[in-house]
């Protein structure tokens, strides 16, 4: 059976075409500008309007609830989850629109998931390893960094400089896949971020990774160094050059490198290449997913939907405080009261509703604000919204495949939450150190994929419901597609499980798993869903408080960028808290005691603090010309070696 959205998404989940509805609601009036009226009587009659209903609307309600009163409106029909939803198909298997990973960073996260009283150990899989490749097969196997029993003080007495010495000179060889891991451990956990994961990656021999490729990554430490995560000068200057100039012409990284490790990881990311790739989104991203701390890059997984397991509770307990969540909502315009006293917010159906209130938090994404920014006349006049319409998105497409069980279980697998799967045996062996294989672009020389990054997960491995231990009916696939504008427009899902399948062989270079053996499927098109951090595109995020005088705050992955150091998920959760704050603190509900808390990004290592400090001074010393980003050392020797003292 083919299943599912052919959703012609024009933002996240918008997931299912807007079908107007009439709630019978008190709070929906007919659409009248200047028209205003006070809703609810029971708590502070302040009235906070939330629209958009993903991880960064879920966490602004979540924190305005106990102070005023809140409506969150949404697009898509269920009005929960944004990009995270999910559903039942008609035959109750679950589909999501994409797996998405929880990062040992995410703090802000997490504390959600404690509030809502979920235990992570049960709804989440243990931190993963994950397996990279490249269009020239695999690259390396990232380890799970941090051992969370261990703290760097127990592994201290067992290092001798014998050992360190012999360690290094093991870690430095060409390929470092026969290093007993357990023995690198201890040296990596005294190593500062990257250094700790450059050590244990497990490299793949094969690869055409050298031992001067991967030393050709020391030029970017003082790059890294010099990038202010939350300077926003820094930003700017960043902001301004390709993540490809950065890497290749900057830095001066090998290209080996940056085909094999680079690119690919800015393909899954970021999920764009390089060129169209701003640099100081690629030097943040890299800093927050993998190296702001010892662990950084640790990653695990939820074991059923997001929807499931996270939203739905999450939903229950806004309900319970209080707050309205109304799916099939989507907002047309904004206007001002002609009192210039509270907002009207238009819903697009059949009787243009609107609805009044003192304040909006717009936690909508990107794309969707560069629509409504400009039908709204509470918008005009302020400055950086005339920019919205210059956002752009990244099309998403996930595929799950369910699939007729191979006739062999495969057991004794590693890196998940369960360690067998009916999938068949090559396939199995081929992921046999993760359930999580991350891609990049051009494999297998699909033409589709020229662009296309993707992941390949092994849900038998990750989701409860899929175990081995708890059905045998199939095994389940999925493959999310980014930056993939050419295979969302391919219409028939079961052409699109099709390419999904061929480029899995390529990937692994298996025999193909032939189309006769899907059972079902589910295609889930996010046309221009996920933030797209293009060259410039920093200069688009506004911050939280977009105005105070007209009660207008935003909340999303893509805004506030030199803000707290987090992406995603994460940085939705926190812009949701930061623009609650800043709500109540301009309504004047908030005592010193009663703030809104956003747990800090990780602090600097000693060791990235000392490197950040010699990068200060030696950019007041001699401060890079031109467009202000230094060089390193070794690439500007390099230049000059091949070309003389011609700039290069
Ligand atoms: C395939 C895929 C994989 C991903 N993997 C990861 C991952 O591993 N880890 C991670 O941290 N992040 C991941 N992400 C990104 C993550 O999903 C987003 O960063 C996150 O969902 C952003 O949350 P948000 O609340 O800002 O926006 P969204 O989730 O985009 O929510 C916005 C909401 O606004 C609604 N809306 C839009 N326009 C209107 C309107 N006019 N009126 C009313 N409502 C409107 C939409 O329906 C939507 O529900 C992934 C995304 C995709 C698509």
């Amino acid at each position: 059976m083919m299943l599912v959205s052919t959703l012609l998404l024009v933002s996240p989940l918008q997931a299912v075409a807007f079908v107007p509805l009439l709630l019978a609601t008190t709070n929906r009036l007919p659409y009248s500008p200047g028209f205003s009226t006070q809703i609810f009587q029971s708590k502070d009659p302040k009235h906070v309007v939330v629209v958009g209903g993903g991880w960064a609307g879920f966490s602004a309600a979540d924190a305005l609830a106990k102070h005023v009163n809140v409506t969150l409106l949404d697009a898509s029909p269920g009005g929960k989850g944004g990009l995270a939803s999910g559903w039942r198909t008609s035959r109750g298997r679950p589909v999501e629109a994409g797996i998405h990973g929880f990062w040992r960073e995410y703090k802000n996260t997490f504390s959600v998931l404690e509030r809502l009283g979920l235990d992570a150990d049960k709804i989440l899989s243990p931190f993963s390893p994950s397996i990279l490749h490249s269009k020239n097969g695999q690259v390396a196997v990232a380890p799970v960094l941090k051992n969370d029993n261990q703290t760097t003080e127990e592994l201290t007495p067992i290092l001798s400089s014998l050992a360190l010495a012999s360690l290094l000179q093991s870690a430095l060889s060409p390929s470092n896949s026969m290093k007993p891991p357990n023995v690198l451990q201890p040296v990596a956990a005294l190593l500062p971020a990257p250094l700790d994961l450059a050590i244990l990656a497990k490299y793949n021999s094969g690869n055409p990774l050298t031992l001067a490729d991967r030393a050709s990554a020391l030029g970017l430490l003082g790059i890294w160094a010099d990038f202010g995560q939350e300077d926003d000068v820094s930003w700017q200057r960043y902001d301004a050059i390709s993540a490809e100039d950065l890497f290749l012409k900057k830095a001066g990284i090998s290209n080996v490198l940056y085909d094999e490790v680079v690119n690919p990881l800015l393909h899954v990311l970021p999920m764009c290449p390089g060129y169209d790739c701003s640099a100081a989104a690629a030097l943040s991203c890299f800093h927050v997913f993998a190296l702001q701390s010892q662990g950084a890059f640790d990653v695990r997984w939820c074991r059923a939907s997001i929807a499931e397991s996270i939203f739905k509770p999450w939903e229950n307990r806004l309900i319970d405080s209080g707050v309205r969540i109304q799916g099939d909502c989507k907002v047309a315009s904004i206007c001002q009261n002609e009192d210039r006293n509270g907002l009207q917010i238009r819903i697009e159906n059949d009787s243009n509703e609107a609805l009044a209130c003192d304040a909006v938090v717009m936690a909508i994404g990107g794309v969707a604000m560069g629509r409504l920014g400009p039908a709204s006349p509470a918008f005009e006049n302020i400055s950086i919204t005339s920019d919205f319409p210059k956002n752009r998105g990244v099309t998403c497409v996930a595929v799950r495949m369910f699939l007729k069980p191979h006739t062999v279980v495969t057991c004794g697998l590693a890196g998940g939450q369960y360690d067998a799967t009916l999938l068949p045996s090559d396939v199995a062996e081929a992921m046999k150190e993760s359930p999580v294989v991350v891609c990049g672009a051009e494999i297998g020389n699909i033409p589709e994929l020229k662009e296309t990054g993707f992941c390949i997960y092994d849900l038998q491995r990750l989701h409860d419901e899929f175990a081995v231990e708890n059905q045998r009916e199939s095994a389940v696939l999925e493959v999310d597609f980014f930056r993939a504008d050419d295979i969302a427009d391919i219409q028939d899902d079961e052409q699109v499980a099709k390419l999904a399948l061929q480029a899995v062989a390529a990937t692994f270079k298996t025999v193909p798993i032939s189309s006769n053996n899907i059972i079902d499927v589910a295609v889930v098109r996010a046309r221009n869903a996920v933030s797209h951090f293009a060259t410039k595109s920093a200069s688009y995020s506004p911050p939280v408080r977009l105005s105070k005088e007209r009660g207008i705050y935003m909340a999303g992955d893509w805004i506030d960028r030199s803000g707290h150091a987090s992406w995603s998920t994460e940085k939705a959760v926190v812009t949701g808290r930061q623009s609650a704050q800043a709500v109540l603190e301009d309504f004047g509900l908030l005592s010193q005691s009663r703030q809104v808390s956003v747990i800090p990004a990780a602090p600097d290592t000693p060791a990235l603090e000392a490197l950040r400090r010699g990068a200060q001074i030696l950019r007041s010393l001699v401060p890079p010309p031109g467009d202000g980003v230094p060089q390193s050392p070794w690439n500007f020797l390099e230049s000059v070696v091949e070309n003389g003292l011609a700039p290069r």
